[in-house]
């Protein structure tokens, strides 16, 4: 009799601390910034009405990394299902694990308020797949490298970055990063970005306080990166992407040893709120 009545009471507690929680969650909703992983290194990012896409929609990919799956990848060429009604689309550059043409201009032809913000060899591209529709929603920015444009699409400012990819085989491509401005906070997404100081040092990242900071998953595990992510860029909240599907498990471990604080993002629809 005793052990039941403290269950019961107990199961009261757990339920009135569950609803507590959820009113809570949404309480905080409404204009919180959520950001839902898709794959590799593509994420839709989301406050109040505002909604941005970066490197989520690419078909191929690249042997060895993560590929939208594909009943996720019908949905986003035709802008429907959960990653639906995006108003900026973002290309960080033109690999087929972050890009693909005529994934953007699929839709792009479906969703008639969305705007591609990218490089001038991402909207060239794009430019091509379209065949002469929705080209007056195509905005190129391409700074020189360590430079920065700031543009505001859709009342969402965005900071581009020049970074230069990794590999000097790679430098001739444009390699961008972001600052977008959703929902009262700053979020970072930096391409394949090449793991030297230069690439970053005059950005003065740790003054913009970055809030969350989306990094290719080597710049937690590797000392170059390491350095530049915690003198460089110091954001308040990491969440490590571009994982290859096979070694999940022990690079999940090896960040957890080096930035215990960070969210991984290994499934795809996975989702924060910040
Ligand atoms: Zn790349």
């Amino acid at each position: 009799m005793k052990t039941k009545n403290l269950a019961s009471i107990l199961s009261v507690l757990l339920i009135s601390l569950a609803f507590g929680h959820a009113a809570a969650q949404g309480f905080q909703h409404a204009d919180s910034l959520r950001i839902t992983y898709i794959a590799n290194y593509g994420a839709l990012l989301q406050a109040g009405d505002k909604r941005v896409l970066i490197d989520g929609l690419f078909r191929q990919g690249v042997e060895g990394y993560a590929r939208v799956p594909k009943v996720l990848l019908r949905d986003l060429e035709k802008n429907r299902g959960p990653f639906a009604g995006a108003d900026v689309l973002l290309v960080s550059h033109p690999h087929a694990d972050h890009f693909d043409a005529s994934s953007v201009a699929a839709h792009l032809r479906k969703n008639s308020k969305a705007v591609l913000l990218s490089s001038q060899q991402v909207v060239s591209a794009t430019h091509k797949a379209l065949d002469g529709d929705a080209n007056d929603r195509l905005i190129e920015a391409t700074p020189e490298w360590k430079h920065r444009e700031k543009r505001t699409v859709a009342g969402i400012e965005i900071d581009i970055l020049r970074i230069r990819h990794g590999y000097a085989h790679n430098y001739s491509l444009h390699n961008l990063g972001h600052i977008i401005h959703l929902g009262g906070k700053k979020i970072l997404h930096i391409g394949d970005a090449e793991m030297i100081s230069e690439n970053f040092a005059l950005f003065d990242l740790p003054a913009e306080k970055i809030d969350v900071a989306l990094l290719p998953y080597w710049f937690l595990t590797s000392a170059s990166g390491s350095k530049i992510v915690r003198e460089l860029i110091q954001p308040k909240a990491i969440i490590a992407m571009h994982i290859e599907p096979a070694q999940v498990s022990s690079i999940s471990a090896e960040i957890a040893e080096s930035f215990p604080s960070a969210h991984v993002f290994t499934r795809p629809m996975e989702k924060l709120v910040f």
